[in-house]
């Protein structure tokens, strides 16, 4: 390790003012190193450099001022057990009080004669005159000429448990003074040259410590050289990984290359069911094309809900099988698989494949009787959950792998495969579009097709907002619905610290709609706590018709297809994420009668939660919402919890830094091909990236 290496790796536990209980509240906050306390940066920054005459103090602004203390000390309020601190301070112009609520150990901060720099909200005193109310304060006597938290531009870092953002600063201030002066940079003279990039070691200090002269809005949108160059240097080093990974992936060979002759253009056209839309023909184009090449495919399907992907990974499937290969085909749920299974069956009839349902509720002895058939190759597509690569299945000759409704997990099943020495094609379809830049991070080594269009004789779904005082009235337009024919989904948001109560209340709502509001209709319910027979037999009741409305937790979010339901009607709609809710609306508008997608809303609306309901009314298009949403939530959000496979960054933010990720990624293509590393020494790149941006899981 150099020593540049080493200082970055030190252990925060080891800094001076770090005990033991704060480095464990840092450890908290994923703050464990020198490394990660300077590749973080603050959440703001304050301007508190200009220094003002005392005299000119008005009530209502934050101020810097620097004065003596004239006098100190704690004095009682009214309140038992509240003390207040307060000190008196003057400079040439005049005198300000300064006060300090329950901080009783200023008494052996402070002290008459002292020079202090402070810096908080200048108020009305209730007896006239302004004071200073818990201000931030330095004392300038024990600072070496520099102030740390006055003063100047500082930086305001996020509280990490009982390490306050002040403690941290100092913390920072510390560390950046020992930063050794030939800090190594992985950003080359030339490459820094070209983009007008400060030194490695100059970034860090003007990204926490900003010089005097640099605007506090450009700080506040991270857009200084400095913080740019600290944004492009984690983004280049996150693509060379990338870059690398793919280098690496295309030496590898699948284990039997794909033919497309006549026969199997017949063989698909005799299974197909209707004509493909242009947007599907492209993308089975795309997806044979790599089907026919020696290295595994590795491609994602975005088309949204109802665009029709499942019929193209079928005739991908089909040409896999007509060669001789294997198909798993993975869903997320048992009830999506067995909805695969019975409609891969349906159009699979007249050829001569078999395909067989794995999952869960597979009875041990016909588990056994499907397995043996998997490793003789008599089976030829199997179709299950998850499950499917990660047990005990031995596949003859796998050759393709689709996975539905996971691009979460798809790179880690991949990963799976590769470990049980598989390299079969794999194609992952989501429903979720995928913002272009998110795109370009996330799954930089993956291909991408997209279907934009929806089948023909599709009617745009219509999408009402309402509050709850009209829910009445929805009730009765559902009643309107169901008389001509169509069905309904009643969903209930499941906050999940208290799935017991939401369960509760979807009970409750499911009875309360049977008995009182649609006495005479057939109402389902359907939650994620129920067995898997039960919502089975519940889906099926709804699929077949047996049901008029189901009511239900989230879980049709991820793929219930049942044409004839033409209402979705969604309750506490200001509690979704706005992909959640244009999935859900998702699960109707597959047939040629009207759909309607009613979401009531309850009372405080905040201010995303309206943007949320109005970009709903305001577009059907999947990837428009994907785009608002990631504006919205930010992408930390945008899928969600932390999730496999999901590099973790610590600087870049995808949607501002969304340029500097395109610029690296071209930079780093170029580093690659200039440079031209041996085997190892890529393989070496590919270690230290997966563990820095925490992929090792996706290997
Ligand atoms: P998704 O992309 O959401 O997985 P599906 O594959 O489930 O969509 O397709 C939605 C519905 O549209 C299915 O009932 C399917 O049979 C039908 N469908 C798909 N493609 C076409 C097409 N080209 N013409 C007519 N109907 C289609
Ligand atoms: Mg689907």
């Amino acid at each position: 390790m150099s020593a540049s290496e080493e200082f970055l790796a030190t252990s925060l536990q080891f800094l001076k003012g770090v005990g033991p209980r704060r480095a464990a509240d840092l450890a908290r906050a994923g703050l464990h190193t020198v490394e990660d306390l300077l590749y973080r940066f603050p959440l703001r920054y304050e301007d508190r450099s200009r220094l003002q005459p005392i005299a000119s103090l008005k009530p209502g602004q934050a101020a810097s001022i620097a004065g003596r203390v004239l006098s100190c000390g704690l004095r009682s309020t009214r309140r038992p057990g509240f003390k207040i601190f307060e000190a008196l301070l003057a400079d040439e112009s005049g005198s300000v009080r300064a006060t300090w609520l329950n901080q009783a150990f200023l008494r052996d901060v402070f002290a008459a004669g002292q020079h202090v720099v402070l810096f908080g909200p200048v108020e009305m005193r209730g007896s006239g005159g302004l004071q200073l109310t818990n201000p931030q304060y330095e004392r300038l006597d024990d600072e070496e000429g520099e102030t740390v938290h006055t003063g100047r531009i500082v930086p305001v870092y996020e509280k990490a448990g009982g390490v306050t953002p002040k403690i941290q600063r100092r913390l920072v201030h510390d560390i950046l003074d020992r930063l050794p002066a030939d800090l190594e940079d992985p950003l080359s003279d030339p490459l820094r040259l070209r983009h007008g990039f400060p030194a490695r070691a100059a970034a860090l200090r003007a990204a926490h410590f900003p010089p005097a002269d640099l605007p506090v809005d450009a700080l506040n949108r991270f857009d200084t050289p400095a913080q740019r160059r600290l944004v492009f240097e984690e983004a280049f080093l996150f693509q060379l990984g990338v870059l690398a990974r793919r280098r690496v992936a295309a030496e590898e060979e699948k284990p039997a290359v794909v033919r497309v002759d006549d026969r199997i253009r017949e063989s698909a056209r005799a299974v197909l069911p209707f004509k493909l839309t242009p947007g599907q023909r492209q993308a089975l184009k795309e997806i044979v094309e790599d089907q026919q090449r020696p290295q595994p495919m590795n491609r994602l399907l975005q088309g949204d809900v109802g665009a029709g992907k499942t019929i193209v990974a079928l005739l991908a499937a089909l040409v896999a099988m007509e060669n001789g290969l294997q198909v798993a085909f993975m869903a997320p749920t048992e009830i999506l698989a067995e909805q695969h299974f019975a409609s891969i069956t349906r159009t699979l009839q007249a050829s001569r494949f078999r395909v067989a349902l794995l999952t869960g509720a597979t009875s041990s002895a016909a588990r056994r009787r499907q397995l043996a058939e998997i490793a003789a190759g008599s089976l030829h597509l199997v179709v299950g959950t998850h499950a499917l690569v990660q047990g005990d299945v031995q596949f003859h000759a796998l050759g393709l792998v689709v996975i539905d409704e996971q691009h979460r997990f798809g790179v880690l099943q991949r990963a799976t495969l590769r470990e049980k020495g598989l390299h079969p094609d794999v194609l992952v379809m989501t429903a979720t579009p995928i913002p272009r830049t998110l795109a370009l991070t996330m799954y930089g080594d993956l291909e991408v097709s997209v279907i934009r269009d929806l089948p023909p004789g599709r009617l745009p779904i219509k999408t009402v907002v309402q509050p709850e005082s009209r829910r009445d009235e929805l009730h009765q337009f559902l009643r309107g619905q169901i008389n001509e024919g169509r069905q309904a989904y009643v969903i209930y948001p499941l906050v999940e610290e208290s799935e017991k109560v939401a369960l509760k209340a979807a009970t409750e709502m499911a009875d309360h709609l049977a008995q009182e509001v649609f006495p005479d209709l057939r109402v389902g319910l359907l939650h994620g706590r129920m067995k898997a027979d039960g919502k089975e037999r519940v889906i099926k009741a709804f699929a077949a018709g047996e049901l008029d409305i189901l009511v239900a937790t989230t879980v049709v979010e991820v793929g219930v297809d049942v044409p004839n339901a033409g209402v979705m009607l969604v309750e506490h709609a200001e509690r979704f994420g706005l992909s959640q809710l244009h999935q859900l609306r998702g699960r109707v508008g597959r047939s040629h009668h009207q759909s309607y997608c009613c979401l009531l809303y309850q009372h405080p609306l905040s201010d995303e939660a309206r943007e949320r309901l109005r970009a709903m009314t305001d577009t059907t298009d999947g990837f428009e919402i994907a785009e608002r949403d990631l504006q919205l939530r930010g992408p930390g959000d945008f899928f969600g919890t932390r999730q496999a496979g999901v590099p973790t960054f610590r600087l870049i933010h995808l949607v501002r830094d969304h340029r500097l990720l395109e610029t690296a990624r071209a930079e780093a293509a170029d580093w690659l091909a200039s440079t031209a590393p041996a085997r190892d020494a890529v393989a070496a790149l590919l270690e230290s990236w997966s563990s820095r941006f925490k992929l090792m899981q996706i290997g």
